[in-house]
């Protein structure tokens, strides 16, 4: 696809192109122009000469003319043969008649293209032509000047069009590019949108602006209605599983029961706990996102991945999966909730261990990045399939190839967590090789 282009830079272009158009079509009419002027001036100025030729001719006679070339031919040139007259003997041309010709004349053995008048004329019964010539290439020098000229101008003309078009449209479309589009890109959270009113004389900035603050507004109504009847379900369905659970022990410790019913009451209760299982993580997202938890501790993040793999290491051994805490010694987090922490950490050396290989490793270690902590948990077991990367963390996906338990929620809990922090999640991943989740924690104002 075409890269999209700046509106203002759009709008100079079109503006632009159809200068450039417009300009060309005057400059081929002032071309015209000038061509037609040119001539005209030149015609007017040989029926200037002819009319004084003819009232010389009318007061000196014509034969003091003729005489002095001898062969009844008159012709004068000036020395730059710019201009030339000719009286010739006629006998065929109509009488009074005034005709323009451009024609090529050979003079001392070098050849000159006029603008040339005819007229003939009769004296004592006699009739002669007149002949006047005007070099042309004089016409078309000065063509030449006055067309550069006038190029010169319609450049400098365009230029100017175009740079004030330019800054008329940045003067514009200002409310759109330093107030909308800011605003847009600044959107993490519907719930934390800026719904400033925008101050402009343009109506329709002001009709984008308000329509965006309305839609915000909707979906952030949406978000909010969804998360609390999540929450609101989590909670009501609780209780009466864990009244179920309560009553199945009940059943069970009374110890006069078949050992059919036994087996269907444990099937019962594994259903009830994988229930329970869930409804715990959907609550506690609908905490997380309901932004239930404080964010006031400080956490020493060697000592919580000890914790953690204090808690987990057993499930470790059994698949002889060795786990490596390398964070730093004195790497922490400050204005973090500890409890969240932990989970995020722990679902994902859990997954690390879950969908692993016998005999794989798992390793926590930080980085410093630029203005950000990262927090890596890595290990070489299963890996993920490119096109899986996106979905993994949606509520309830699981892969196809996934044969370990689970309910699709860990990663889900995961990015929960990250988001309340402001800190962001990348996942590298390739099948067979191994997995690394990379959590990127805001240095400032958190840590
Ligand atoms: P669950 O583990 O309960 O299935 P999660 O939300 O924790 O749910 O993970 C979603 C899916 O992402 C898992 O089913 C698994 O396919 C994949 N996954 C998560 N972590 C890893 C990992 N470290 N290596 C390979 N696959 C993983």
């Amino acid at each position: 696809m075409q890269q999209p282009m700046r509106l203002e830079l759009k709008l100079a272009l079109i503006g632009a192109i159809s200068k450039i158009i417009i300009f060309l079509i005057l400059f081929m009419a002032v071309e015209q122009m000038i061509d037609t002027l040119a001539f005209r001036y030149t015609d007017k100025n040989l029926v200037k000469m002819k009319e004084k030729t003819m009232s010389i001719v009318k007061r000196i006679g014509i034969k003091s003319y003729l005489d002095a070339e001898k062969d009844s031919t008159f012709a004068s040139y000036n020395i730059l043969k710019d201009e030339y007259i000719s009286i010739n003997l006629d006998a065929t041309g109509e009488i009074n008649q005034l005709t323009f010709s451009d024609q090529s004349r050979s003079i001392e053995d070098e050849n000159f293209d006029y603008r040339i008048l005819n007229f003939s004329f009769e004296i004592d019964h006699q009739r002669y032509m007149l002949e006047i010539g005007k070099n042309i290439q004089l016409i078309y020098n000065l063509n030449k000047t006055l067309k550069s000229i006038s190029i010169s101008i319609i450049l400098l003309v365009l230029m100017i069009t175009i740079l004030f078009d330019i800054g008329i449209f940045k003067y514009l479309l200002h409310p759109l590019n330093q107030r909308i589009i800011p605003k847009l890109k600044t959107i993490v959270n519907p719930e934390t949108f800026q719904y400033t009113e925008l101050d402009s004389s343009t109506s329709d900035f002001v009709y984008l602006n308000n329509t965006i603050n309305e839609l915000m507004h909707k979906v952030s109504t949406i978000l909010q209605n969804q998360k609390k009847f999540i929450g609101d379900v989590s909670h009501e369905l609780f209780t009466p599983i864990s009244v179920m659970q309560s009553k199945l022990d009940n059943l069970l410790v009374s110890g006069k029961l078949p050992a059919k019913t036994v087996e269907m009451i444990m099937d019962q209760q594994k259903q009830l706990i994988r229930l329970q299982h869930i409804i715990k993580a959907l609550l506690l997202i609908s905490r997380i996102e309901n932004d239930q938890y404080a964010k006031n501790d400080k956490v020493n993040l060697r000592e919580l991945v000890e914790e953690i793999v204090a808690n987990i290491e057993e499930r470790a051994h059994i698949t002889n999966i060795s786990l490596e805490n390398r964070i730093a010694k004195d790497t922490s987090l400050s204005n973090v909730n500890k409890y969240l922490i932990y989970i995020l950490l722990f679902n994902l050396v859990s997954n690390a261990i879950k969908y692993n290989k016998d005999g794989g490793s798992v390793q926590v270690y930080n980085e410093q990045g630029e203005s950000k902590l990262l927090v890596v948990v890595e290990d070489n077991g299963i890996g993920i399939a490119l096109e899986n990367l996106d979905l993994i963390f949606n509520r309830f996906k699981r892969m196809e190839t996934t044969r370990e338990e689970g309910q699709g929620l860990g990663l889900s809990i995961v990015s929960s967590i990250a988001a309340f922090h402001d800190a962001t999640i990348e996942v590298k991943s390739q099948p067979g090789i191994g997995s690394k989740f990379i959590i990127s924690f805001p240095s400032k104002p958190s840590l």
